[in-house]
């Protein structure tokens, strides 16, 4: 570890999932590493997203090979490294004759299931809809396969822990303004809320996501090797429309299809659009049309009819692709490029364009590959074998199961709670405790002043989007009252911007 903290052999920009997945493999390799994130970790695309590690199925008609074997590959691994926030999910993908044939559907699936590794997940089969199914009474036959559920904000933030855990430092709200080579550093200018820091850094990495371009050109002053295309997919949260675990996915007549996910026990999440975008990525919101386009596809499928006064939230995000000048934006590469730019003897910059959740960690890997020659000293590939924090245990009932000898006093809905999004490392907040008193104010759903207390001191946690929105999703479940008083005491606990 590195004793000047002021100095370090790699600063990393940007705390979504690729900037974090990053830091995380490079310390736990012996480099020293910052992270700076202009924001709260995973504050943009690495929090919108579907939350899916998944082959992604329909990249096959675009021939990504390269993209769905290594993604599918990843399910099983990341699947054991964090059982608390990534799950089996069973998808039903009902055929409608008019669109894609039954030939084409089955000829996908069957690569799909023989692409990637396949150990835990169950294969794809061909199913009769039963009578009481949700979908149209008319849907007679579909598809079932299997990909991942994940909680995409708390994979940021565990990675974010495990960096840290292993001498990282991880600096939130903290904008990297401007960077330029001396000699065998990067001298790099870091803004936060207490004024400019300066930094010296072996090693840049740009893992900005929708900003990556741009922090090349102004920050970096340097031209940018690819363009980025920025493409806008937004999400609507209705209530509950159907019982049961599955997945939807959903063929529109656009060709395009869309998710219908179960999404914290009472939803329906549903989503997602394609659309260009070229705005500010920090203001990228759902419009109307995407909400009704979303609608539509629901009203087309299902029995439930569904109107916008049910949406109970919705939320947008930015996709940084590479540009490969589609005309489609659906249909723009989902891979990743890495993109070295330095001769061997400066320090090197790489920038990460483009990239999915599912493949974060590959990711990393190939980009601690590409850095090997300016850094001979670090260590061999670590993670796909390691847990993520909170991850070490077997199954997630046997877990609830523990918990309740441990702290009987707990709710069932806390318990299934706090395995699904903190693992073991609920033990961090509740070890002390011998009462639900013990955990202090309830602000409602199961939140104490313990756990938000929890979520400052280990996860970064300052504002109240931070821990309802980020670290839980628990602003869904709790009413304008009870945000507001979490809101009151994050302003009084939380600690202040460094
Ligand atoms: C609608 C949608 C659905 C998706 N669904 C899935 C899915 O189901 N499964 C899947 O695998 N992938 C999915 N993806 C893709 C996945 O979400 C993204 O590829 C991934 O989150 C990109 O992560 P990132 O770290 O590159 O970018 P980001 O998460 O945007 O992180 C970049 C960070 O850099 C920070 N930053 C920028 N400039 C600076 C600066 N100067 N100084 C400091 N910090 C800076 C930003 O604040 C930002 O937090 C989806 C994407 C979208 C938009």
């Amino acid at each position: 570890m590195h004793s000047d903290p002021d100095t370090c052999d790699l600063l990393v920009i940007g705390g979504g999932i690729n900037g974090v997945g990053i830091a995380n493999d490079a310390a736990g390799r012996g480099l020293s590493v910052l992270l700076c994130e202009q924001d709260d970790l995973a504050a943009h695309t690495s929090s919108a997203s579907s939350k899916l590690i998944h082959g992604g199925l329909r990249y096959l008609e675009h021939f990504a090979f390269r993209l769905v074997r290594e993604a599918l590959g990843e399910r099983e691994i990341l699947l054991a490294k964090a059982p608390h926030i990534i799950w089996p999910l069973r998808f039903v993908l009902p055929h409608e004759r008019h669109l894609r044939p039954w030939w084409m559907l089955r000829a996908g699936l069957f690569i799909y299931d023989h692409l990637g590794q396949r150990v835990r997940l169950p294969g794809s089969r061909a199913v009769k809809l039963a009578e009481d199914n949700p979908l149209r009474p008319d849907l007679l036959r579909a598809f079932e396969y299997s990909d991942c559920w994940v909680d995409d904000a708390r994979l940021v933030v565990l990675n974010a822990m495990q960096a840290h855990a292993v001498g990282a430092s991880i600096l939130p709200r903290t904008r990297c303004i401007a960077a330029r080579r001396e000699g065998a550093w990067w001298q790099v200018t870091l803004q936060t809320a207490s004024g400019l820091r300066e930094v010296r850094a072996r090693g840049l990495v740009n893992a900005a996501g929708p900003w990556a371009a741009k922090v090349i050109e102004d920050a970096l002053d340097l031209p940018s090797p690819h363009a980025l295309r920025l493409v806008q997919g937004s999400h609507i949260v209705l209530p509950r429309l159907y019982a049961g675990d599955q997945a939807y996915i959903l063929q529109n007549v656009d060709q395009r299809i869309v998710f219908v996910l179960p999404y914290e026990d009472d939803f329906t999440l549903v989503g997602t659009t394609d659309r260009d975008y070229r705005g500010d990525p920090a203001e990228v919101k759902p419009t109307r049309d995407e909400e009704d386009y979303l609608l539509a596809v629901i009203g087309h499928y299902f029995r439930q009819t569904v109107d916008r006064q049910q949406i109970q939230h919705s939320y947008a995000g930015v996709r940084p692709l590479l540009d490969d000048d589609d005309s489609n934006p659906a249909a723009v590469t989902r891979d990743y490029t890495l993109s070295v730019q330095g001769q061997p003897d400066q320090p090197p910059l790489l920038s990460v364009f483009g990239g999915k959740l599912t493949t974060y960690r590959r990711l990393a890997e190939s980009a601690l590959a590409h850095l090997q020659p300016w850094f001979g000293q670090m260590g061999p590939a670590w993670t796909a074998k390691q847990p993520l924090p909170g991850g070490d245990f077997a199954s997630p009932l046997a877990l609830e199961q523990e918990l309740e000898e441990a702290f009987p006093w707990l709710t069932q809905a806390q318990r299934r709670r706090f395995v699904r999004s903190y693992g073991r490392l609920c033990w961090r907040f509740l070890a002390e405790a011998r009462s639900a008193a013990d955990l202090g104010e309830m602000f409602g759903a199961g939140l104490t002043a313990a756990e938000l207390g929890y979520l400052c001191r280990d996860e970064w946690a300052q504002s109240v989007d931070d821990v309802l929105w980020r670290r839980s999703k628990l602003g869904l479940h709790l009413n304008a009252v009870e945000q507001a008083r979490v809101a009151e005491w994050m302003q009084e606990n939380a600690p202040a911007d460094s």
